[in-house]
Protein backbone atom coordinates (compact mmCIF):
# COMPACT_ATOMS: atom_id res chain seq x y z
CA UNK A 1 0.00 0.00 0.00
CA UNK A 2 1.34 3.44 -0.88
CA UNK A 3 1.18 6.13 1.91
CA UNK A 4 1.77 10.05 1.67
CA UNK A 5 3.65 12.51 4.08
CA UNK A 6 0.24 13.17 4.96
CA UNK A 7 -1.19 9.68 5.90
CA UNK A 8 -3.29 9.50 2.88
CA UNK A 9 -4.12 6.08 1.11
CA UNK A 10 -2.55 6.68 -2.83
CA UNK A 11 -4.34 4.26 -5.38
CA UNK A 12 -4.52 6.27 -8.34
CA UNK A 13 -1.97 6.95 -11.39
CA UNK A 14 -2.81 9.14 -13.78
CA UNK A 15 -0.43 9.09 -16.72
CA UNK A 16 -0.69 11.79 -19.79
CA UNK A 17 1.02 10.03 -22.47
CA UNK A 18 1.34 13.08 -24.98
CA UNK A 19 1.32 16.61 -24.03
CA UNK A 20 0.08 17.42 -27.92
CA UNK A 21 -3.30 18.46 -28.63
CA UNK A 22 -5.96 18.57 -31.85
CA UNK A 23 -7.90 21.06 -30.00
CA UNK A 24 -6.58 24.74 -28.42
CA UNK A 25 -9.22 24.67 -25.22
CA UNK A 26 -9.13 28.08 -23.77
CA UNK A 27 -8.68 26.97 -20.16
CA UNK A 28 -5.74 24.49 -21.06
CA UNK A 29 -3.97 25.20 -24.13
CA UNK A 30 -5.09 28.01 -26.04
CA UNK A 31 -2.20 28.53 -28.28
CA UNK A 32 0.27 25.96 -29.57
CA UNK A 33 3.09 26.23 -26.72
CA UNK A 34 6.12 27.86 -27.85
CA UNK A 35 7.66 24.08 -28.32
CA UNK A 36 7.12 20.77 -27.71
CA UNK A 37 8.73 18.47 -25.75
CA UNK A 38 11.32 16.51 -28.57
CA UNK A 39 10.00 13.47 -29.95
CA UNK A 40 13.15 11.44 -28.18
CA UNK A 41 12.24 12.70 -24.54
CA UNK A 42 8.90 10.43 -24.49
CA UNK A 43 9.34 7.48 -22.62
CA UNK A 44 8.16 5.05 -24.66
CA UNK A 45 5.08 2.56 -23.67
CA UNK A 46 7.56 -0.43 -22.53
CA UNK A 47 9.73 2.44 -20.47
CA UNK A 48 6.22 3.94 -18.68
CA UNK A 49 5.30 0.28 -18.40
CA UNK A 50 7.57 -1.13 -16.37
CA UNK A 51 6.84 2.26 -13.79
CA UNK A 52 3.28 1.10 -14.59
CA UNK A 53 4.01 -2.31 -12.79
CA UNK A 54 6.10 -0.70 -9.67
CA UNK A 55 2.93 1.46 -8.87
CA UNK A 56 0.48 -1.95 -9.56
CA UNK A 57 2.99 -3.56 -7.67
CA UNK A 58 2.78 -1.57 -4.68
CA UNK A 59 -1.04 -0.89 -4.69
CA UNK A 60 -2.45 1.32 -7.10
CA UNK A 61 -5.62 -0.19 -8.46
CA UNK A 62 -6.55 2.61 -10.88
CA UNK A 63 -5.05 4.02 -14.05
CA UNK A 64 -5.91 6.91 -16.23
CA UNK A 65 -4.49 7.25 -19.68
CA UNK A 66 -4.71 11.39 -20.16
CA UNK A 67 -3.13 14.59 -22.43
CA UNK A 68 -3.09 16.60 -24.27
CA UNK A 69 -5.24 14.17 -26.29
CA UNK A 70 -4.14 10.55 -25.42
CA UNK A 71 -5.55 9.27 -29.13
CA UNK A 72 -3.21 10.95 -30.80
CA UNK A 73 -0.64 8.98 -29.33
CA UNK A 74 -0.18 5.91 -31.47
CA UNK A 75 -0.58 2.30 -30.28
CA UNK A 76 -2.24 3.83 -27.42
CA UNK A 77 -4.38 0.52 -27.58
CA UNK A 78 -0.95 -1.31 -27.21
CA UNK A 79 -0.20 -0.12 -24.13
CA UNK A 80 -3.65 -0.53 -22.59
CA UNK A 81 -3.61 -4.05 -22.97
CA UNK A 82 -0.01 -4.22 -21.71
CA UNK A 83 -1.72 -2.77 -18.67
CA UNK A 84 -5.09 -5.03 -18.74
CA UNK A 85 -2.75 -7.87 -18.95
CA UNK A 86 -1.06 -7.86 -16.45
CA UNK A 87 -3.79 -6.69 -13.88
CA UNK A 88 -7.19 -7.72 -15.83
CA UNK A 89 -9.08 -6.15 -13.17
CA UNK A 90 -7.63 -2.82 -12.66
CA UNK A 91 -9.83 -0.06 -13.04
CA UNK A 92 -8.12 1.32 -16.74
CA UNK A 93 -10.36 4.44 -17.88
CA UNK A 94 -9.10 7.31 -20.58
CA UNK A 95 -9.74 11.07 -20.82
CA UNK A 96 -10.26 11.91 -24.12
CA UNK A 97 -12.15 15.29 -26.33
CA UNK A 98 -13.10 12.45 -28.32
CA UNK A 99 -12.65 13.84 -31.51
CA UNK A 100 -10.67 10.52 -32.49
CA UNK A 101 -13.26 8.43 -30.55
CA UNK A 102 -15.55 7.30 -33.64
CA UNK A 103 -12.74 5.49 -35.65
CA UNK A 104 -11.13 3.80 -31.90
CA UNK A 105 -13.52 3.15 -29.64
CA UNK A 106 -13.90 -0.29 -30.68
CA UNK A 107 -9.87 -0.81 -30.46
CA UNK A 108 -9.62 0.56 -27.14
CA UNK A 109 -12.58 -1.25 -25.98
CA UNK A 110 -11.46 -4.79 -27.42
CA UNK A 111 -7.49 -3.94 -25.78
CA UNK A 112 -9.33 -3.57 -22.27
CA UNK A 113 -10.29 -0.17 -21.50
CA UNK A 114 -13.12 0.04 -19.64
CA UNK A 115 -14.35 3.54 -19.01
CA UNK A 116 -13.92 6.80 -20.88
CA UNK A 117 -14.32 11.05 -19.32
CA UNK A 118 -15.42 12.77 -22.35
CA UNK A 119 -14.94 16.57 -22.21
CA UNK A 120 -18.05 18.53 -23.85
CA UNK A 121 -18.32 21.93 -22.85
CA UNK A 122 -21.09 23.06 -25.43
CA UNK A 123 -23.90 21.62 -27.51
CA UNK A 124 -24.14 24.73 -29.47
CA UNK A 125 -21.72 24.09 -32.80
CA UNK A 126 -20.03 27.81 -32.44
CA UNK A 127 -19.59 28.02 -28.96
CA UNK A 128 -17.96 24.65 -28.93
CA UNK A 129 -15.97 25.74 -31.82
CA UNK A 130 -15.43 28.79 -29.84
CA UNK A 131 -13.91 27.00 -26.75
CA UNK A 132 -11.71 24.40 -28.51
CA UNK A 133 -10.48 26.28 -30.95
CA UNK A 134 -11.75 24.90 -34.49
CA UNK A 135 -14.88 22.99 -35.34
CA UNK A 136 -15.37 20.16 -33.25
CA UNK A 137 -19.00 19.58 -31.73
CA UNK A 138 -20.27 16.84 -34.66
CA UNK A 139 -16.97 14.54 -34.43
CA UNK A 140 -17.26 14.59 -30.76
CA UNK A 141 -20.86 13.95 -30.56
CA UNK A 142 -20.26 11.16 -32.71
CA UNK A 143 -17.37 10.00 -30.67
CA UNK A 144 -19.90 9.84 -27.62
CA UNK A 145 -22.06 7.87 -29.24
CA UNK A 146 -19.72 5.19 -30.53
CA UNK A 147 -18.22 5.08 -27.14
CA UNK A 148 -21.50 3.76 -26.06
CA UNK A 149 -22.40 1.43 -28.63
CA UNK A 150 -19.34 -0.79 -28.49
CA UNK A 151 -19.84 -0.96 -24.47
CA UNK A 152 -17.75 1.37 -22.92
CA UNK A 153 -18.86 3.22 -19.92
CA UNK A 154 -18.75 6.90 -20.47
CA UNK A 155 -19.14 9.97 -18.49
CA UNK A 156 -18.93 13.83 -19.59
CA UNK A 157 -16.96 16.67 -18.11
CA UNK A 158 -17.67 20.33 -18.67
CA UNK A 159 -15.82 23.24 -17.57
CA UNK A 160 -18.68 26.07 -17.29
CA UNK A 161 -17.22 29.63 -18.06
CA UNK A 162 -19.34 32.75 -17.28
CA UNK A 163 -20.55 33.99 -20.43
CA UNK A 164 -19.37 31.51 -22.45
CA UNK A 165 -21.08 28.46 -22.09
CA UNK A 166 -22.38 29.27 -18.80
CA UNK A 167 -26.22 29.18 -19.46
CA UNK A 168 -26.15 25.39 -21.19
CA UNK A 169 -25.38 23.82 -17.95
CA UNK A 170 -28.65 22.46 -17.83
CA UNK A 171 -28.93 21.38 -21.21
CA UNK A 172 -25.69 19.66 -20.83
CA UNK A 173 -27.26 17.85 -17.92
CA UNK A 174 -30.00 16.93 -19.70
CA UNK A 175 -28.47 15.75 -23.09
CA UNK A 176 -26.43 13.40 -20.35
CA UNK A 177 -29.64 12.47 -18.72
CA UNK A 178 -31.15 11.20 -22.36
CA UNK A 179 -27.75 9.20 -22.97
CA UNK A 180 -28.06 7.76 -19.72
CA UNK A 181 -24.68 8.99 -18.44
CA UNK A 182 -23.04 10.92 -15.88
CA UNK A 183 -21.74 14.86 -15.94
CA UNK A 184 -19.61 16.35 -13.70
CA UNK A 185 -19.43 20.38 -13.45
CA UNK A 186 -15.78 21.05 -13.05
CA UNK A 187 -14.73 24.68 -11.57
CA UNK A 188 -12.37 26.48 -14.17
CA UNK A 189 -9.08 26.10 -12.36
CA UNK A 190 -6.72 29.20 -13.04
CA UNK A 191 -3.42 28.77 -14.34
CA UNK A 192 -0.69 30.24 -16.55
CA UNK A 193 -1.04 28.29 -19.73
CA UNK A 194 -5.24 29.30 -20.08
CA UNK A 195 -6.96 32.48 -21.72
CA UNK A 196 -6.34 34.99 -18.57
CA UNK A 197 -9.50 36.74 -19.59
CA UNK A 198 -11.52 33.91 -18.68
CA UNK A 199 -13.42 33.44 -15.15
CA UNK A 200 -14.87 30.35 -14.32
CA UNK A 201 -17.92 29.76 -12.23
CA UNK A 202 -17.40 28.53 -8.90
CA UNK A 203 -18.95 25.68 -7.57
CA UNK A 204 -22.36 27.42 -5.81
CA UNK A 205 -22.72 29.44 -9.24
CA UNK A 206 -23.35 26.37 -11.06
CA UNK A 207 -25.57 24.82 -8.57
CA UNK A 208 -27.69 27.81 -8.29
CA UNK A 209 -28.38 27.29 -12.53
CA UNK A 210 -29.39 24.06 -12.01
CA UNK A 211 -31.89 25.17 -8.80
CA UNK A 212 -33.40 27.00 -11.46
CA UNK A 213 -35.14 24.33 -12.46
CA UNK A 214 -34.86 21.52 -10.12
CA UNK A 215 -34.39 20.15 -6.34
CA UNK A 216 -31.01 18.67 -5.61
CA UNK A 217 -30.25 17.10 -3.03
CA UNK A 218 -26.39 16.36 -1.56
CA UNK A 219 -25.24 13.10 -1.54
CA UNK A 220 -21.69 13.84 -0.39
CA UNK A 221 -18.03 12.35 -2.09
CA UNK A 222 -17.19 9.12 -3.40
CA UNK A 223 -14.66 7.63 -1.19
CA UNK A 224 -11.48 9.66 -2.42
CA UNK A 225 -13.45 10.80 -5.76
CA UNK A 226 -12.64 14.36 -6.30
CA UNK A 227 -16.57 14.35 -7.68
CA UNK A 228 -19.19 15.66 -4.69
CA UNK A 229 -22.66 14.32 -6.26
CA UNK A 230 -25.75 15.79 -5.67
CA UNK A 231 -29.33 13.86 -6.79
CA UNK A 232 -31.77 16.02 -8.72
CA UNK A 233 -35.00 14.17 -7.29
CA UNK A 234 -37.17 15.16 -10.38
CA UNK A 235 -35.24 13.15 -12.80
CA UNK A 236 -33.69 10.20 -10.12
CA UNK A 237 -30.44 11.64 -11.46
CA UNK A 238 -27.01 11.95 -10.27
CA UNK A 239 -24.04 14.91 -11.33
CA UNK A 240 -21.01 15.00 -9.80
CA UNK A 241 -19.01 18.64 -8.78
CA UNK A 242 -15.36 18.99 -8.80
CA UNK A 243 -14.61 21.78 -6.64
CA UNK A 244 -10.74 22.22 -5.99
CA UNK A 245 -11.83 26.04 -4.59
CA UNK A 246 -13.04 24.17 -1.74
CA UNK A 247 -11.15 23.86 1.35
CA UNK A 248 -11.91 19.83 1.94
CA UNK A 249 -11.35 19.08 -1.63
CA UNK A 250 -7.92 17.57 -0.76
CA UNK A 251 -8.52 16.10 2.39
CA UNK A 252 -8.53 12.46 0.96
CA UNK A 253 -6.47 12.79 -2.52
CA UNK A 254 -5.18 9.27 -4.14
CA UNK A 255 -3.12 10.51 -6.64
CA UNK A 256 -0.26 11.27 -8.08
CA UNK A 257 0.49 12.05 -12.20
CA UNK A 258 2.84 10.73 -14.63
CA UNK A 259 3.81 12.66 -17.65
CA UNK A 260 5.13 11.68 -21.15
CA UNK A 261 8.81 12.49 -20.49
CA UNK A 262 8.61 10.99 -17.11
CA UNK A 263 8.01 13.86 -14.09
CA UNK A 264 6.28 12.01 -11.11
CA UNK A 265 4.17 15.18 -9.85
CA UNK A 266 2.81 14.91 -6.66
CA UNK A 267 0.14 17.90 -7.09
CA UNK A 268 -1.37 19.09 -10.11
CA UNK A 269 -1.53 22.58 -8.55
CA UNK A 270 2.39 23.00 -8.15
CA UNK A 271 5.39 23.01 -10.54
CA UNK A 272 7.39 20.06 -8.47
CA UNK A 273 7.96 16.88 -9.48
CA UNK A 274 10.82 14.28 -9.57
CA UNK A 275 11.98 12.47 -12.73
CA UNK A 276 11.67 8.37 -13.54
CA UNK A 277 13.01 8.64 -16.43
CA UNK A 278 16.85 7.82 -16.23
CA UNK A 279 15.56 4.94 -13.65
CA UNK A 280 12.70 3.09 -16.39
CA UNK A 281 15.62 3.69 -19.25
CA UNK A 282 18.07 1.36 -17.31
CA UNK A 283 15.09 -1.13 -16.20
CA UNK A 284 15.70 -0.33 -12.51
CA UNK A 285 13.09 -1.31 -10.94
CA UNK A 286 14.28 -0.18 -7.37
CA UNK A 287 15.83 3.07 -8.79
CA UNK A 288 12.00 3.81 -9.54
CA UNK A 289 10.48 2.72 -6.32
CA UNK A 290 12.55 5.01 -4.53
CA UNK A 291 11.45 8.39 -6.96
CA UNK A 292 7.43 6.96 -6.49
CA UNK A 293 9.04 6.73 -2.33
CA UNK A 294 10.03 10.12 -2.29
CA UNK A 295 7.05 11.85 -4.29
CA UNK A 296 4.68 10.31 -1.74
CA UNK A 297 6.40 11.58 1.64
CA UNK A 298 6.54 15.26 -0.08
CA UNK A 299 3.24 14.97 -1.89
CA UNK A 300 1.38 18.67 -0.58
CA UNK A 301 -1.33 18.83 2.52
CA UNK A 302 -3.31 20.62 -0.42
CA UNK A 303 -3.77 22.99 -3.85
CA UNK A 304 -3.87 27.12 -3.79
CA UNK A 305 -7.12 26.96 -5.57
CA UNK A 306 -8.71 27.33 -2.17
CA UNK A 307 -7.30 30.45 -0.90
CA UNK A 308 -9.50 33.10 -0.76
CA UNK A 309 -7.38 35.85 -2.45
CA UNK A 310 -6.75 34.81 -5.75
CA UNK A 311 -5.33 37.86 -6.67
CA UNK A 312 -2.94 38.41 -4.50
CA UNK A 313 -0.90 35.57 -5.42
CA UNK A 314 0.70 34.19 -8.28
CA UNK A 315 -1.30 31.63 -10.20
CA UNK A 316 -0.26 28.21 -10.99
CA UNK A 317 1.93 27.81 -13.65
CA UNK A 318 1.34 23.88 -14.21
CA UNK A 319 0.34 23.18 -17.67
CA UNK A 320 -2.66 20.96 -17.81
CA UNK A 321 -1.95 19.53 -21.17
CA UNK A 322 1.20 18.57 -19.95
CA UNK A 323 -0.06 16.91 -16.46
CA UNK A 324 -3.37 15.51 -18.01
CA UNK A 325 -5.73 17.55 -15.38
N1 LIG B 1 -7.69 16.12 -24.00
C1 LIG B 1 -8.44 15.39 -23.05
C2 LIG B 1 -9.70 16.12 -22.67
O1 LIG B 1 -9.81 17.29 -22.95
O2 LIG B 1 -10.59 15.50 -22.09
C3 LIG B 1 -7.66 15.00 -21.81
C4 LIG B 1 -6.76 16.02 -21.20
S1 LIG B 1 -7.57 17.39 -20.44
C5 LIG B 1 -6.20 18.31 -19.83
C6 LIG B 1 -8.30 16.64 -19.01
C7 LIG B 1 -9.40 17.43 -18.34
O3 LIG B 1 -8.88 18.63 -17.81
C8 LIG B 1 -10.54 17.81 -19.26
O4 LIG B 1 -11.77 17.38 -18.69
C9 LIG B 1 -10.49 19.33 -19.28
O5 LIG B 1 -11.78 19.89 -19.39
C10 LIG B 1 -9.87 19.62 -17.94
N2 LIG B 1 -9.21 20.93 -17.86
C11 LIG B 1 -8.23 21.41 -18.65
N3 LIG B 1 -7.88 22.63 -18.26
C12 LIG B 1 -8.66 22.95 -17.19
C13 LIG B 1 -8.77 24.08 -16.33
N4 LIG B 1 -8.00 25.15 -16.48
N5 LIG B 1 -9.68 24.04 -15.33
C14 LIG B 1 -10.46 22.95 -15.17
N6 LIG B 1 -10.40 21.85 -15.93
C15 LIG B 1 -9.51 21.85 -16.94
FE1 LIG C 1 -6.60 19.52 -25.49
FE2 LIG C 1 -7.98 18.45 -23.50
FE3 LIG C 1 -6.49 20.66 -23.14
FE4 LIG C 1 -8.66 20.81 -24.59
S1 LIG C 1 -8.56 20.30 -22.41
S2 LIG C 1 -6.65 21.68 -25.14
S3 LIG C 1 -8.74 18.88 -25.55
S4 LIG C 1 -5.73 18.67 -23.59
Amino acid sequence: MLIDGHGREVNYLRISVTERCNFRCQYCMPEKPFSWVPKENLLSFEELFLFVKVAIDNGVNKIRLTGGEPLLRENLDGFIKMISDYKPDIDLALTTNAYLLPQSAQQLKDAGLKRLNISLDSLKADVAGKIAGKDVLGQVLKGIDKALEVGLKVKINMVPLKGINDNEILDIMEYSKAKNIKVRFIEYMENAHADQTLKGMHGKEILSKVKERYTIRALGREGASPSFNYLIEELDYEFGLIDPHKHDFCENCNRIRLTAEGNLIPCLYFDEALSIAEAVKKGDIEGASKVLAKVLKDKPKENRWSEEELEDREISTRAFYETGG
